[in-house]
């Protein structure tokens, strides 16, 4: 480190990492909580809290920029915090009044007259997760929580087997490690309890759960979605309409899924969740998404129609028994990056804000007590097993498990689960990492070996690299790539072998591509064209060998998701 350079630190009471509906609720409620907490004392002449310093840390420029979600929200979380958010102005695009479950065919669209209980969002916000976040930071900053756009958290800082903060990444290095004239250190910031809520597959939370042997019972399993957003013929415009389903006879073998969801200005969130889980090292999210909006009633829809936006996220999909442990000594887990998402549903947005909410509470029974030790941070799991959160996963904790074992178990399992509360034939129901199922292509049928041929249209269907012009994603070429490889000669031989590098297919923005490598003839090498990168951690969880790790590039870069 250049001596002009020299690390910064800072101190506060609470840290959050990710600027996530889960953080932002959970902040909003600490000083709103703080606040009641302080009026009770009063009346009833006891000393309060000292208001305690709250600091957000988020990776994307801006908060909200990094957000991509369908999104027609539960409003439930949402109006425990601000009753009155409808009246504040909250923007949501449109209320559900129609809530379908469509089969799309060969030959068009059949409407499924009883709607699964887990597609009936009637009364549901439909919202974009972009605005909806930049809404909520403002209340936040408004009741006194410091917001860093732009700061992403690197490493945990440990001490003395507790968590005593985060260290940001360093900002101005050159592809080869070396400082550039910009160069500076990132932070370290100490806090008396840190907060990881960064969303699916969180850098910070893999660190944490690795580091204090949080992992749940299950195995943790995630699916892939691509958003699209376009700006349709008005009169094919519907407000209120939420559509959710899937393809027939694709159905027979597994389980991907879509949505369409109507917003202002003629535009719709159209969007394709693929499962992780696939045997086949072709598994493509972004082809799947393409490939969808050739059925007839989608290439109708798009007709004439204009793409705005493109995107693509992990969906952590694992529910309940995939969840860590959510506290240790000095932090806690809110949020995706614990798995509270409800996947059976495509459901995360309010179970993330009440994580929040449970947290935030917990947070200030610890602030009172000046104890920020696991024994007090555990009562957020105490009431997080007392809420409607916990129930709602409850009901759904063997979704992903059923899923994972293929139509006719599905079939089988899904009426017994329903009629038993969740249960089903078997409980729990263990689920196996989705990388550990791909299978090398010598054990793939003939027809299975070779990825399938498509030829994207440019008007309806767009290749990776086209698309993520869409995504608004930018990253400084000379910096060292935030992908990580740790055997890239593995990717050269092994993997190319066995499964013919999968890499170029489940990432959706063409990020790695294998090219013929000039000092091994008849090989190829990896080439990473870091700077497309959308964030979706897809890569760090698909990859067969698991030697992919995401890390934040640079604070303020990556994807703009503004309005998704
Ligand atoms: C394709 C898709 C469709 C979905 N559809 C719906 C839907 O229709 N309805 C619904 O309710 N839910 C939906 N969900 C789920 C929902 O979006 C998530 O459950 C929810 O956003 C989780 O909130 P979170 O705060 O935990 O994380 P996120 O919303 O992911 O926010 C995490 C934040 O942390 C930041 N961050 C990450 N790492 C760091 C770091 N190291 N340092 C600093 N900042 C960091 C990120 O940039 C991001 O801003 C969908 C999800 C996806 C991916
Ligand atoms: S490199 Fe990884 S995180 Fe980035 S877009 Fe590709 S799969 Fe997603």
């Amino acid at each position: 480190m250049s001596p002009a350079a020299q690390r910064e630190s800072m101190q506060v009471d609470v840290l959050y990492v990710g600027a996530g509906p889960a953080t932002l609720a959970s902040a909003l409620h600490l000083m709103n909580q703080v606040s009641e907490h302080n009026r009770r004392a009063e009346a009833a002449g006891r000393p309060g809290i000292e208001p305690p310093s709250v600091l957000v840390l988020e990776k994307a420029a801006s908060v909200g920029d990094h957000m991509l979600s369908g999104a027609v929200m539960n409003p439930k979380a949402l109006r425990e915090l601000v009753p009155d958010f409808e009246q504040q102005g909250f923007p949501t695009e449109y209320v559900c009044n129609y809530a379908g479950f469509w089969i799309f065919h060969p030959k068009g669209k059949l409407n499924v007259p009883i709607v699964p209980p887990n597609f009936r969002k009637k009364g549901y916000h439909v919202v974009s997760l972009s605005n909806a976040a930049k809404w909520l930071a403002e209340r936040t900053e408004a009741a006194g929580v410091e917001i860093y756009p732009g700061f992403a958290g690197d490493q945990l800082l440990i001490e003395g087997g507790r968590v005593v903060g985060v260290r940001t990444g360093d900002m101005g290095v050159d592809k080869s490690g070396k400082p550039k004239a910009n160069y500076q250190p990132g932070m370290d910031i100490f806090a008396k309890v840190t907060v990881i809520g960064e969303g699916v597959r969180g850098t910070l939370a893999k660190q944490l759960v690795d580091r204090f042997d949080l992992a749940g019972q299950n195995a943790p399993t995630f699916e892939t979605g691509i958003k699209e957003i376009w700006r349709i013929d008005p009169k094919k415009h519907v407000p209120g309409r939420v559509v959710h389903g899937m393809q027939f006879p694709e159905i027979l073998s597994h389980f991907h899924g879509m949505w369409l969801y109507d917003m202002k200005d003629n535009l719709i969130s159209y969007g394709f969740v693929t499962l992780l889980d696939s045997e086949s090292p072709h598994c493509d999210p972004h082809l799947e998404a393409q490939k969808f909006k050739t059925t007839p009633w989608m290439r109708w829809l798009l007709e004439g129609a204009e793409l705005v936006r493109y995107g693509a996220k992990a969906i952590p999909a694992g529910g309940l028994y995939a969840q860590p442990k959510l506290y240790t000594d000095g932090a806690l887990l809110v949020g995706d990056s614990a798995s509270f998402c409800n996947a059976q549903n495509l459901a995360g947005i309010h179970m993330a804000m009440k994580s929040g909410m449970l947290a935030a509470e917990t947070l200030v029974e610890a602030l009172a007590q000046q104890d920020f030790s696991a024994k007090t941070l555990g009562a957020y799991a105490e009431r997080y097993r007392r809420s409607w959160a916990w129930q709602e996963h409850y009901q759904a904790r063997n979704f992903g498990g059923s899923i994972e074992r293929g139509t006719f178990f599905f079939g089988l399992n899904e009426p017994i689960r329903m009629l038993t509360g969740g249960r089903g034939l078997r409980d729990p129901l263990p689920t196996e990492a989705g990388h550990l199922r791909m299978k090398p292509l010598s054990e793939l049928p003939g027809s299975k070996r070779e990825k399938e041929k498509f030829e994207f249209d440019g008007k309806l269907t767009f290749t990776k690299e086209h698309l993520v012009q869409f995504s608004g994603t930018k990253h400084e070429v000379d910096q060292p790539s935030h992908l990580v490889v740790a055997d890239t000669d593995l990717c050269s031989t092994t993997c190319a072998e066995e499964f013919g590098n999968p890499c170029e297919s489940f990432c959706p923005a063409a990020v790695y591509e294998m090219i013929p490598d000039p000092g091994n003839p008849g090989r190829k090498k990896l080439l990473i064209h870091h700077e497309n990168c959308v964030h979706c951690k897809t890569c760090d969880i698909a990859d067969p060998y698991q030697v992919i790790t995401w890390t934040p590039p640079e604070g303020g870069e990556g994807p703009d998701y503004t309005q998704m």
